[in-house]
């Protein structure tokens, strides 16, 4: 494929440099039209509203169910209303997970039901719920020290909370690490900082060649629970019933909608969240808030009459959470445009006060986008770090497309990341507004900009 935007040859990185120099370093160098963007953001309750109306009328929104198909439906009417153009559902084909019914119940030393949820891929129990008695570990490398008295047993991974990078492996390979062993299933103290007796889900994966035992989460209190019980020499049996398992093949769209450029309208500025959820809480935060966030910043520009030089592509990505459906699918189906794509903005880790953006590509990309800095300032949300780390824009990334998502001050996050407590009254509207004003000052100065992004 031939690239549109080839590396620079040294001279030309020099001649860049040059140039770069020369944009604007202070705001008062910024047209209007970027002023005015930011402080419509501020004063806008219209993306707000439309998250709770959103979130309130069809709650979760997990890929395969018809809430997610619902929402997609309503979303994509105001999307023509807005006068967006180019607005459709572009189909992706996806294996839906089903959670169905399921418990965990202590059975000794005492008997009483635990919090739990099944992890997003696991099989379920079968026809006979699997009671066992359980080795509580409190990481990977404990297991492995006591593997041999895990043969039959229920492993429990009962790892506090460092950071999500970190502790999510329990959540993600604690399946296989326990089946190797020879357990009959594997159960693990959910993935946060702070529990108030709520257990989060999030996806979990098998490995070929190891035998798939159900795998779900405690509640942090749960497993610190049964940690002390088997502490105390107690022997603790739980009974797992999950009648977790994958649905009929099925389809569900990632929304699409646009504002086509003025000057250079084949140039794309993809701007995106996702649209689907978990199956519990209302996916108001991860990721209604990132998808309203987005959409909210490009409506205001047809509010507002700003018409930017390169194309806005807002994309609302379906089956994040469970595969990254949308944007494979996505990846592929756009793949002749690819190299055209300026970059991939996203916002998937909260909506809270902005702090700035993170970037993943060139250092001479890096550097035009410091002209950005002076319209973020104001907001308190000048940060501009390495490292983007979005999982749907990482799929483009890989096919060389600079990306950069937005960061919040989100230490809270984690509290209720895929959890039933993921509801709109965790939302601060003052902080969504200020993400929308980051954003719509951020995209609009990429948009603007004289030269691309080089890649
Ligand atoms: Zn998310």
């Amino acid at each position: 494929m031939k690239k549109i935007f080839p590396p620079l040859a040294p001279v030309w990185r020099a001649l860049v440099f040059i140039f770069i120099i020369t944009l604007p370093t202070s705001a008062e160098d910024w047209p209007k039209e970027a002023f005015q963007l930011r402080d419509a953001a501020l004063k806008s309750g219209k993306g707000f509203e439309r998250l709770a109306e959103m979130c309130d009328r069809f709650g979760h929104r997990m890929a395969g169910s018809k809430a997610l198909e619902d929402a997609i439906d309503w979303i994509l009417v105001r999307l023509k209303e807005d006068g967006f153009e180019n607005v459709h559902g572009e189909e992706v084909p996806l294996e839906p997970w089903i959670r169905g019914k399921e418990s965990c119940v202590l059975i000794r030393p005492v008997e009483k039901p635990l919090h739990m949820l099944g992890l997003g891929g696991s099989v379920g129990t079968g026809t006979e719920a699997i009671e066992a008695e359980c080795l509580v570990v409190r990481s990977f490398d404990e297991l492995e020290l006591v593997k041999d008295k895990a043969r039959g047993r229920i492993v429990v991974f009962n790892e506090p909370f460092t950071s999500y990078r970190t502790t999510v492996a329990i959540r993600v390979k604690g399946a296989v690490a326990a089946a190797k062993a020879g357990a009959v299933a594997s159960l693990i103290r959910s993935v946060g900082p702070i529990s108030i007796q709520s257990p989060h889900t999030g996806m979990m994966l098998y490995e070929s060649g190891v035998k798939k035992i159900p795998h779900a989460a405690l509640s942090v209190e749960d497993a610190e629970m049964l940690q002390r019980m088997q502490d105390r020499g107690e022997k603790v049996v739980v009974k797992l019933n999950m009648e977790a398992h994958q649905g009929e093949p099925t389809r569900s769209r990632n929304v699409i909608a646009e504002i086509v450029g003025r000057e250079k309208p084949e140039e794309i500025v993809l701007i995106s969240g996702h649209i689907d959820s978990w199956d519990v809480g209302q996916g108001a935060m991860d990721d209604g808030g990132g998808c309203l966030v987005m959409w909210e910043a490009a409506r205001l520009m047809k509010e507002l009459g700003l018409h930017p030089r390169r194309t806005i592509r807002l994309v609302l990505w379906t089956n994040e959470e469970n595969g990254l459906d949308g944007a494979k699918s996505y990846r592929e189906k756009h793949r002749a445009e690819l190299a055209r794509h300026v970059i991939a903005l996203e916002s998937d880790e909260g909506v809270f006060a902005p702090e700035g953006f993170n970037f993943t590509g060139s250092t001479a990309a890096m550097k035009l986008l410091q002209g950005v800095i002076p319209l973020l300032r104001p907001l308190g949300a000048e940060k501009l770090g390495l490292g983007a780390g979005g999982s749907d824009i990482g799929q483009l990334l890989m096919e060389g497309v600079p990306i950069m998502d937005l960061k919040t001050a989100n230490s809270r996050y984690f509290w209720y990341h895929h959890t039933a407590a993921d509801t709109m009254d965790k939302l601060n509207e003052t902080e969504f507004r200020k993400c929308v004003a980051a954003t719509s000052a951020m995209i609009w100065g990429i948009a603007e900009m004289p030269t691309t992004l080089p890649r």
